[in-house]
């Protein structure tokens, strides 16, 4: 099995905190890799780093095998490596195929694009993914009338307009209600399946990582504490005493 995703000993500190400390693991194309953790122990700090969003102090961090540690952003996603966010970023203003159009790439282009028509095709495909989400009987509402759990969705569907290799979701079921996170999981175990997609996944909601991840990562203080199937992670001491050990509760809120 290749590896998409290869983080090797990195480190990665914020003034005197060690955000994440000299972790290596790897995410295997075409499953869903689970990233769990308590709160403050470096999840989304890793994910940063991998995408780009800030430089890491030391260690490796490898992209279908080749070297991605220096790169920006832009250069990581244009390679197929993209991430969602845990507070949702679609635009409120306009209606969900308007805010699939304007998640294509040429971000460049000015703010007069958005105005302009676009290809068919690429319509088509922006309704054929909102189709997929379940959200097509609601492409031409504002996006701002959806609900919290609906625009989780739309955000999702945007991530796919740009094809993917591997995608990062960071929480994606973070303030959605039960119904629609059964949908969500369905939806990511489906866009495994039938888009190839490799998904690297970072969850607080133990029964929803469990039944979604093939195998998991447990974070503590920065720092890997354990990696397992969910059967394994589960039974783990280390694991359930990181959780029940530290100042928050398996189910707290998690802020940013
Ligand atoms: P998690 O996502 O697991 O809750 P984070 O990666 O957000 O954890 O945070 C890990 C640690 O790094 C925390 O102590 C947090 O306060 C700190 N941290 C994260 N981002 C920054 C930043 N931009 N500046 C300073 N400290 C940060
Ligand atoms: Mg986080």
């Amino acid at each position: 099995m290749t590896d998409m995703i290869e983080v090797e000993g990195v480190t990665k500190a914020f003034g005197g905190i060690v955000a994440n400390n000299d972790i290596t693991l790897a995410v295997p194309e075409g499953r869903i890799t689970g990233l769990i953790g308590p709160n403050g122990s470096g999840k989304t700090t890793l994910f940063n780093s991998i995408v780009g969003y800030h430089p890491i102090d030391s260690g490796s961090i490898r992209f279908e095998g080749a070297e991605i540690s220096d790169f920006r952003v832009q250069q990581i996603a244009r390679l197929g490596l993209l991430r969602t966010f845990q507070q949702t970023r679609i635009y409120s203003k306009m209606n969900c195929v308007k805010n699939m159009l304007i998640s294509v790439p040429h971000r460049h282009e000015s703010y007069a694009t958005i105005f302009k028509t676009y290809p068919p095709e690429v319509t088509e495909k922006a309704e054929r993914l909102l189709e997929f989400v379940g959200l097509y009987e609601k492409r031409l509402l504002i996006s701002g009338d959806l609900s919290f759990g609906q625009q989780k969705l739309l955000e999702f569907a945007m991530a796919l307009m740009n094809e993917p290799k591997v995608l990062l979701l960071d929480e994606p079921t973070a303030g959605i209600n039960p119904t629609l996170i059964n949908g969500l999981i369905d939806r990511l175990k489906r866009a495994t399946r039938e888009f190839g997609i490799t998904l690297f996944v970072i969850e607080h909601n133990m029964p929803v990582i469990m039944g979604l991840a093939d195998n998991i990562y447990c974070l503590s203080n920065g720092r890997v504490l354990a990696h397992g199937t969910p059967a394994e992670i589960q039974k783990d001491g280390r694991v359930i005493d990181a959780y029940l050990g530290g100042h928050h509760a398996v189910d707290s809120e998690e802020s940013d």
